[in-house]
């Protein structure tokens, strides 16, 4: 029986090399290759790690220009944090709750000449570009992944337009402008 057994006098517990304390074998991940079947650092360490790679990684992206997300280096798009393919994809999984639906929304983009389909500004990605439900998501739920019910919008109009449909929005932008006359 070596020191090292004196330490760890129960065999479910191993040490961790990386944050030097000792902990039950359930917190170290499964590895066949290892002596003990176990990998040499924990569960929490690896976590730790692989989230300081990621935030390191996402610095130098910003510092360079690149795509932030993760074990992509392609150039960012307009104003965007992303590259052309990740920020249509981001959007296509945020608002139409499936990344497929990405190049459909970047044609779509581009069919519009990356101008407002209300007011006719200037679309920015990153900075004032967002997608429209023509039809409300919140009352026509199941249209929420209809490639024919969205378009692209300025953030503010998509505010202003709420849960509006185009009519409904464009009536009220009328009796707006009719009183300020
Ligand atoms: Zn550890
Ligand atoms: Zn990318």
């Amino acid at each position: 029986m070596s020191a090292f057994d004196c330490l760890l006098p129960d065999s479910s517990e191993k040490f961790c090399g990386t944050c030097k304390s000792v902990k039950f074998s359930e917190e170290f991940h499964l590895r066949s290759t290892s002596k003990d079947g176990r990998a040499y650092t924990c569960k929490d360490c690896v976590k730790l790690y692989n989230k300081k790679r990621y935030i390191d990684q996402r610095e130098h992206s910003i510092l360079y220009g690149l795509c932030t997300e993760f074990s992509c280096d392609a150039t960012i798009y307009f104003s965007s944090r992303l590259c052309e393919d990740h920020y249509y994809k981001k959007v296509s999984f945020g608002r139409m709750g499936s990344a497929d639906y990405w190049s459909l929304l970047r044609d779509k983009a581009y069919e519009q000449k990356m101008l407002c389909a209300i007011s006719g500004d200037d679309l920015i990605p990153g900075e004032n570009m967002s997608l429209d439900h023509i039809k409300p998501e919140s009352r026509y739920p199941h249209l929420r992944s209809e490639r024919s019910n969205v378009q692209w919008v300025t953030k503010w109009v998509n505010i202003a337009k709420s849960n509006l449909d185009m009519d409904e929005f464009v009536k009220r932008c009328c009796n707006i402008a009719s009183r300020h006359e």
